[in-house]
Order: structure tokens, then C-alpha cells, then sequence
């Protein structure tokens, strides 16, 4: 299948082409035209012009457009679920969810824009502002750059193009090189819904060409970015005066107290850890587990690891597939070498093949190997032993990262002392970091990024007060 970028309402094609393959087996699935400097250009432009559009939009019309493009994503759900399992390598049932919660984040952007809403400023509050009213009014930005990562093509996608629109603005889309059919095929959705021209546009290229020159352009009035720290940093760095929103990368851990239910935990921390080959930003990665129960732990979770069915993102069974490249599979190894080297046992999996890895468990890794100090954005965790809560709160915290962690206990003083010490965006009792409902305000501290998501909270960052006082 060959697909265009999408700009100014329509598909065109370019004379730059982009492969798109299986990353489990190789197999080309489809050819994209990309994007260079000059496209670019045209695609702000026609954001622009999508803008003057979309800020005179109803809210009633934006609300509408938005879940008629729910309507339509669910109508194909399956076609978008096998899109997004060719493009990225993730396993069909996870592909399924996405495919819902992307709908879930359609729905909320959707009442976000009925509801978006200023306030009044009780301006005789103070003797120097009676005799007059003053209304706060929240007005889109302008043009919005998006720019998204692989490993969930379409519903990162939504989070930040939903509540973009619903607030009114124009979005310029910038996806995972890897991973742009989902977001052209949701281009082609919006357009069929009614969507101005111009009010989204979709330009797939290389990142540190597009992204950089999106950072860069006046005309660009905010960047919402999901991907790695390294990228977030630097796009900062040149954004200037533009608002930037950073979902960033983390190491996300997981406490297991001893008077936990294993039965609960067992299960959440496996899939918590391997589900999409652990390429997830809140994957499980450092599980810290109460030494009375850390061998029994230890036995379950590597019964879990090896039972997980490998294979082809495409066939049924499929829990584990494989990483989006081979690169990344050599560095995962690399990293578990690493651990292995300075002292950690491997205890399950780790073999790799190509692009393909089985989910890998390792024990008791030293705290300064990559394992336990960066993210591994792979099929691997790492279990070590703790005595006393505080000493595990203190490993949680030795983290550069901090988006989301958990704790599994039975005891609620202990959950709630660990969540108020943690230095988390989000943390979860009974429950794996990896967990995240669309709804919810998501986002880091450290490392791990600045800015919430989750559409209720995208939009805040999505729109300027403005005010105005009139003499009464
Ligand atoms: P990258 O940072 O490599 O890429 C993310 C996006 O940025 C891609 O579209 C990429 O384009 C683009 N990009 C690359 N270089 C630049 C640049 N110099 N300037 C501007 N844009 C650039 O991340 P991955 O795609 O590998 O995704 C994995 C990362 O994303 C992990 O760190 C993960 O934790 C994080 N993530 C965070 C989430 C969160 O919500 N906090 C959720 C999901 C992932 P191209 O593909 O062409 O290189």
C-alpha cells in the first residue's frame, strides 16, 4: 500500500519514500511519502489557515467532528488494530486496546470542547477594581507541531491532535518514522468527518530535520512532544518563548511489600513489564520486592516470563513480538550483559534473534548498571531484594526519571506513606505503573518531562487566558 502526507485537507505525494516494514520479520507492509524543509513550510501555512477556520468553529461543530471521527475509528476498528500491529510489532490484542482507548481519547477531547470554558474575575474583591466586571476567556493557541513516538502510533497521536482541535486550535503532526500509517489512515478519518482544511496536517520525515524545524518556525506556537529524554531536551532548548509540552521516557518501579497479595502482583508485574516487548514508557522495569517473599516472587515471575507465547504480531496468540529494530535489540542485550557482568543473574530469557528477544528476568542487578539507572525500553526487568520500606522508597527515588510507580500491600498506611515520598507524576496502590486510562492526568517530573496529558489537562496547555474588563 502506498500513502501520501497529508497537507492543506488533501494527500499528495512526494519523491522521498519511506518503507515501512514488519519489524518482527522484515516484510515490507507499506510506502509513504516524506516530507522535507519546504513541505514543511506548506504545511504550517495551510495550519494557518486551518486556524483562521477552526477559531470560529462552534464548540457544538468541534465536539461533533471529533466523535464522528470516533464513530468512524471504531466502524475500522479492526483495520487500524492490524495498522498498528504491522507498523510497530505490537502484538494484535494490544493493538485491539489501543484502538478503544484511542475512541476513550476522542470521547474526552469531545467534552472537552462542549465544555472548555473561562470564568469571571470578582474584580469589586478589591476597592481599586469596583465598577468594573472582568470575564477570563480561554482562547486557542494557533498552530500546534506534534510530535510522537512508535511505540503507540495512533493513541499518542490522539492525545495531543483531540484536545489540540477541541480547543480550537491547528495541528502540524510529525510522526514516528517508523510508525506513520496509523497517523495518515487517522488523517484520512478526520477529513472524511468534516475536519477544515488545513486544521490538521500530517508530514512524516526524519525527526531531527522535520521535528528540529517545527521547534524552530515563528509561525509554531506551541510543541507537544512524546519520546525520549534526549530529544525533549533539545527541542527545549531551541523552542524559545513556544510552550512545550514533554512526555519523556522512564524506569518505572514497582514495590512489593511482603504481606502482599503474589496472586494479584505475580500476573501484572509479567505483562506490566513484557506487554509490547517492555517499549512502553511506564513498562515495569525495577521491580523492589520485601526479602521474606523475594524468592517465591522470583520463582512466579520467571513461570510468567517464559510462559508468555512469542510470535508474530499478527497471529492471535501472540503476547510477545519483537523490538521496533534490530539496533534496539543489540542495546537491550548490550545493557543485560552489562548487568550480568557486574554481578546480576539472569534468571530467565534474554536470547536474542534479530529483532526478537524473549522477555529476560534479571536478579539483584547493582543499582549503577544501565539496567537499573536508564530506561530500557525492552523485554527486560530487573528484581532485587529490600528489608524495610523506607530503604525501597529510597531506590524508587535513585532515579533520574519519574512518571509513574506502584506499590503492592495489603497494609494502607504503608501505600500512602510510599505514594506521598515518591517522586512520581503518578502512583498506584494494587496496581502496575504501567496501568494509564485516558482520562487521566498523565505526565512526569525529572527526567520523565513537564506538562500533563490526559484531554482535560492537554487543553490547559493547549489554551491562553485572556482577559477583558469593562466598565460597568
Ligand atoms: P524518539 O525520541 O527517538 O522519537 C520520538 C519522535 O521524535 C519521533 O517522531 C522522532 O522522529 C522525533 N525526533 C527524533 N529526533 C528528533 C529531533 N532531533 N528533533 C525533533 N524530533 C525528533 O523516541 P522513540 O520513538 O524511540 O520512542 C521511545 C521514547 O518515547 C522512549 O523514551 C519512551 O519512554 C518515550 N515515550 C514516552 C511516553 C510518555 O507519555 N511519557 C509514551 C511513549 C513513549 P523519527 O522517528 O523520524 O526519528
Amino acid at each position: 500500500m502506498d500513502f501520501g502526507l497529508f497537507v492543506g485537507g488533501s494527500f499528495r505525494d512526494s519523491a522521498r519514500k519511506r518503507e515501512i516494514r514488519v519489524p518482527y520479520d522484515g516484510s515490507v507492509f507499506a510506502r509513504v511519502a516524506l516530507g522535507d524543509a519546504d513541505v514543511l513550510q506548506q504545511a504550517v501555512a495551510a495550519a494557518r489557515s486551518g486556524f483562521a477556520q477552526m477559531r470560529v468553529l462552534t464548540r457544538a461543530r468541534r465536539a461533533e467532528i471529533l466523535l464522528e471521527v470516533r464513530r468512524r475509528l471504531l466502524e475500522e476498528a479492526g483495520h487500524f488494530a492490524r495498522v498498528i500491529a504491522s507498523e510497530s510489532g505490537k502484538p494484535l490484542r494490544e493493538a485491539r486496546l489501543e484502538v478503544q482507548r484511542g475512541a476513550s481519547t476522542l470521547l474526552f477531547s469531545a467534552n472537552e470542547a462542549l465544555s472548555l470554558a473561562g470564568e469571571e474575575v470578582p474584580m469589586d474583591a478589591s476597592a481599586h477594581g469596583a465598577g468594573r466586571m472582568a470575564m477570563v476567556v480561554r482562547e486557542p493557541l494557533g498552530v500546534i507541531a506534534a510530535i510522537t513516538p512508535f511505540n503507540f502510533p495512533l493513541n499518542l497521536s490522539l492525545h495531543k491532535i483531540g484536545p489540540a482541535l477541541a480547543a480550537g486550535n491547528a495541528v502540524v503532526h510529525k510522526p514516528a518514522s517508523a510508525t506513520p500509517v496509523s497517523a495518515l489512515e487517522l488523517a484520512r478519518l478526520f477529513a472524511e468527518a468534516g475536519l477544515p482544511a488545513g486544521a490538521l496536517n500530517v508530514v512524516p520525515g526524519p525527526g531531527a530535520e522535520l521535528g528540529e524545524a517545527l521547534a524552530l518556525d515563528p509561525a509554531v506556537a506551541m510543541v507537544t512532544f512524546t519520546g525520549s529524554p534526549e530529544v525533549g531536551v533539545r527541542l527545549r532548548e531551541i523552542a524559545g518563548l513556544k510552550r512545550v509540552t514533554l512526555e519523556l521516557g522512564s524506569n518505572s518501579a514497582v514495590i512489593v511489600e511482603s504481606d502482599a497479595d503474589l496472586d494479584l502482583a505475580v500476573p501484572l508485574c509479567v505483562s506490566g513489564a513484557f506487554a509490547h516487548s517492555g517499549q512502553v514508557c511506564i513498562s515495569v522495569q525495577r521491580i523492589f520486592v520485601q526479602r521474606d517473599v523475594l524468592g517465591s516472587f522470583l520463582e512466579r515471575v520467571v513461570d510468567g516470563a517464559v510462559a508468555m507465547q512469542r510470535g508474530h504480531p499478527l497471529e492471535e496468540e501472540t503476547a510477545v513480538s519483537s523490538l521496533i529494530s534490530e539496533a534496539e535489540a543489540v542495546r537491550v542485550e548490550d545493557w543485560l550483559e552489562e548487568a550480568v557482568f557486574a554481578g546480576g543473574r539472569l534468571v530467565a530469557g534474554g536470547e536474542r534473534d534479530g529483532t526478537r528477544m524473549a522477555p529476560a528476568v534479571v536478579a539483584e542487578a547493582p543499582a549503577a548498571t544501565r539496567l537499573m539507572a536508564r530506561e530500557a525500553f525492552g523485554p527486560v526487568v530487573a528484581v532485587n531484594g529490600y528489608s524495610t520500606l523506607d530503604e525501597a522508597i529510597a531506590m524508587v527515588n535513585a532515579s533520574d526519571y519519574g512518571l509513574q510507580a506502584s506499590i503492592f500491600t495489603r497494609d494502607i498506611g504503608k501505600a500512602f506513606r510510599a505514594a506521598r515520598a515518591v517522586e512520581v507524576g503518578g502512583f498506584l496502590i494494587n496496581d502496575v505503573p504501567q496501568f494509564r486510562a485516558d482520562q487521566m492526568p498523565y505526565g512526569g517530573v525529572k527526567l520523565s518531562g513537564t506538562g500533563r496529558e490526559g484531554p482535560h489537562y492537554a487543553i490547559e496547555e493547549m489554551t491562553e487566558r485572556k482577559l477583558i474588563v469593562w466598565r460597568v
